[in-house]
Order: structure tokens, then C-alpha cells, then sequence
């Protein structure tokens, strides 16, 4: 029997020239974003200017983490202590933290079978908690039908927070991700599509919320040491008003970043080759539900999710068990326990402990790859070989 040999979790290596420009920096000893050898040269500013103009946003604040990223952003959009705050209840654990880090209430909204946010539900709840922010989590690179939650927003004067870990790269009808709210959050922690272990960006058009949320990110009155940062006036009221929380990124990791920068556009192109190329063949295997997707979406593949949906708690926990004796690491977001990232809603303890059925079906007997840029398009079909042969041998040892 086939077996697959490659690992879920290895990264590319990095580019020489990121290994030179650490080097650099280290050498220097000059690790944090407000030093450099001269003005010119600040390596943070730097990917700043640089991530503005590859993600085509006027402004772009380089951070500690995805999750400060969000919780600054919450912040610079006046999110207060108890307030409702919408998100999706299909989403991984950084999204209703930051939430509840900001000391508002994190309501979840429900999902559909093409596992995007629910506009119905949406709706319902915006009119149900009178909430005012959303924090729309592009789950898994899957984007909901973006002109009518543009809509949507315009129609109850919805802020909206674009949760972008999965979605660097991923556009709709042609425009990129995160171009749509009034603010979006990135992720450059190792298994997102750039590497520097920790980090993240916030990117926005508005010059009051990112004059905030510079300020709240720590800039000890630097702000103007930046390249994508709004006009000076802008900081009139932010340098008193904003608290600094300390998420600043350090000059090592935007180093490490910037040539990354340079080859995202030919990483970003082999995802959606290897994502074509493994949900082609998988189906062709009527035994698995993939989510349906529009056109206008372009969705970045460093995962794939499918459904069996006639398989019952057992059957969903053989197929990963026999999988994973196949080299092949399939998670489950349908395990009552919380296994590495895979925690959902029910997980998360400090939530209002609200019912969705709807979102809990399609959890039930959803799986989720890791589709690192190690593989190759003739892995995708070995992988497909191996998913397909074991969910039939599932299937059968019940009919024996
Ligand atoms: C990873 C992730 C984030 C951000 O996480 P950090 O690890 O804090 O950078 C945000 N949202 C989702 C859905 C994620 O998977």
C-alpha cells in the first residue's frame, strides 16, 4: 500500500538574501524598529512601504502577531469594554481571543455549507445585539460573496475588521483581500504565506484609525519613523488619547521578511496550482463535498477542507486514524476535543455558550489539510489516491 513520505509541517527554506539581511541586523545588534544604521534603512519602515504597495493599501503597520494585530485594530476602531462584536463561528482560536482580550463580547455568526459567514445570520444578529463591528475571518481563504456584505455593511453602518491570516494573496473579483473593511489584519506566523515565526500586519485607508493604531502599538512618539504611516497631523489626538500595548515587530523579523515579499506573488501562484490540482481530482470522488466557490473568488490554497457528510462520528475519526497511518495528517473539526489548532466554538469556555446547529453540522464531519509549498502537484494526486482508498476502506469494513 502507498504510503506518503512528506511532512504537513515542513516550511520552503528561506530565501539566501533574507539569511544575509538577518545577518546584517544582527551584526548591528540594532534589533529594535526604531534604530537602524541611518534613517533611510529602517528595516520595519522598510516592509512597511514595501507590504502597502504589494497589498495596495495607503497605509501598513508591521506588528508582534496576527492576534495583536486584531486586537489593535479592535481598539483603533473604538471597539469598548462589553461590546457585542460579530465574527464567524467557523474561525480558529486567535479570532474570538482577540476578542475577548479587548475585554468586548465576542458573537459568533453562523456558517454556511461553502463554510463563509451566513449574511442571513448576520443579519439577524446585527439587528438581535445592535453589535457595530465585525471581525469577517476569511477562514481557511474561503470568501463570502463580498459585494453583498459590502452591502450589507453600508446598510447597518457596519464596521468591518478583515481577518486576513488565510487570505494574503486571495482576491475577489480581481481586488485583493483586505481591501474591503475598513481595516484588515495579517498574519506572518510560520504556517500563514510568509514566515518570520511571530508577526503581522494591519493595513487600512483611514488615516484616524491607523494613527491610532500606531500609536496603541507602542511607537513611543517615533511615528514619525515611518513610511506608510498617515500625515503627522493625524497623530494630534492619538499620541494622548491611545495606551501603548507594546506590539511592535523588531527589525530581525521584517529583515527576514522583505525578500520573502519579493517571491509572494510566485508562492501565492503555486498554491492555487497545487489547491487546483487537489481539488480536481478529489472531486472526482463523489464520496467527498468540497465547498462550492464564485468565480470572482480566488482563493490562496495552504489548505484544503472537504466533507464526507454521510460519515458518523466513528467513521470521521477511523478515516483520520487510518490516514495518518498513510503519512497523510488529516484534522477533524468535528472531534470533541480540542487537538492541536483544531478547537472550535464549544472549546472556547469564556464564550456565551450560544447554539448553532447549523455551523456544528457542517463541523461534524469537516476535515482539513495542510497543503505546505514542500508538495508537489504529483503529491496532490498521491494524497488524493490515498484519501480516496481509505474513506472507501472506511466505508466498507461497516458494510462487512
Ligand atoms: C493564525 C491566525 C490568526 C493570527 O494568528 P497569529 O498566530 O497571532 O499571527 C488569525 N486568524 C486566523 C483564522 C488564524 O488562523
Amino acid at each position: 500500500m502507498k504510503r506518503f513520505s512528506k511532512s504537513f509541517t515542513e516550511q520552503p527554506t528561506l530565501p539566501a538574501a533574507s539569511l544575509d539581511a538577518a545577518n546584517r541586523v544582527l551584526t548591528s545588534a540594532r534589533l529594535h524598529r526604531y534604530q537602524a544604521e541611518d534613517e533611510g534603512t529602517f528595516e520595519v519602515a522598510q516592509l512597511e512601504a514595501e507590504f502597502a504597495a504589494w497589498q495596495g493599501a495607503k497605509y501598513c503597520l508591521a506588528v508582534a502577531s496576527g492576534g495583536q494585530a486584531m486586537q489593535l485594530a479592535l481598539r483603533a476602531v473604538g471597539v469598548h469594554h462589553d461590546e457585542p462584536v460579530l465574527t464567524n463561528a467557523f474561525t480558529l482560536a486567535p479570532v474570538p481571543g482577540a476578542i475577548r482580550a479587548v475585554g468586548a463580547t465576542p458573537v459568533l455568526v453562523d456558517t454556511t455549507p461553502d463554510l463563509v459567514i451566513d449574511l442571513e445570520d448576520l443579519k439577524t444578529k446585527i439587528e438581535q445585539n445592535g453589535a457595530r463591528v465585525l471581525v469577517l475571518s476569511h477562514m481557511r481563504g474561503h470568501l463570502v460573496d463580498m459585494d453583498a456584505l459590502r452591502q450589507l455593511a453600508q446598510a447597518y453602518y457596519l464596521t468591518v475588521i478583515e481577518d486576513c491570516a488565510h487570505t494574503m494573496g486571495a482576491t475577489w473579483n480581481g481586488i485583493k483581500s483586505g481591501n474591503f473593511g475598513r481595516i484588515a489584519c495579517f498574519s506572518t506566523q510560520t504556517y500563514k504565506h510568509m514566515n518570520s515565526g511571530e508577526g503581522g500586519f494591519i493595513t487600512s485607508d483611514d488615516p484616524e484609525v491607523m494613527a491610532r493604531a500606531t500609536v496603541l502599538s507602542g511607537s513611543y512618539m517615533n511615528y514619525d519613523r515611518h513610511e506608510a504611516a498617515p500625515p503627522l497631523r493625524y497623530f494630534a489626538d492619538a499620541k494622548f488619547d491611545c495606551p501603548n500595548m507594546s506590539a511592535r515587530m523588531d527589525a530581525l523579523r521584517a529583515a527576514i521578511l522583505r525578500p520573502q515579499l519579493e517571491t509572494l506573488d510566485r508562492d501565492i501562484k503555486k498554491w492555487m496550482d497545487l489547491g487546483w490540482a487537489l481539488e480536481n481530482a478529489l472531486s472526482q470522488d463523489t464520496t467527498f463535498e468540497l465547498p462550492a466557490r464564485p468565480d470572482k473568488a480566488k482563493r490562496v490554497a495552504s489548505s484544503i477542507q472537504f466533507r464526507i457528510p454521510h460519515f458518523d462520528q466513528q467513521k470521521c475519526r477511523t478515516f483520520c486514524e487510518t490516514a495518518l497511518q498513510r503519512g497523510v495528517e488529516i484534522k477533524w473539526f468535528g472531534n470533541e476535543k480540542p487537538e492541536r489548532y483544531t478547537s472550535t466554538h464549544q472549546h472556547w469556555r469564556y464564550l456565551d455558550g450560544s447554539k448553532l446547529p447549523n455551523t456544528d453540522l457542517i463541523l461534524a464531519t469537516l476535515f482539513d489539510m495542510r497543503l505546505p509549498l514542500t508538495f508537489s502537484e504529483n503529491d496532490c494526486h498521491d494524497l488524493v489516491a490515498i484519501i480516496s482508498e481509505v474513506a472507501n476502506s472506511v466505508d466498507a469494513e461497516d458494510a462487512a
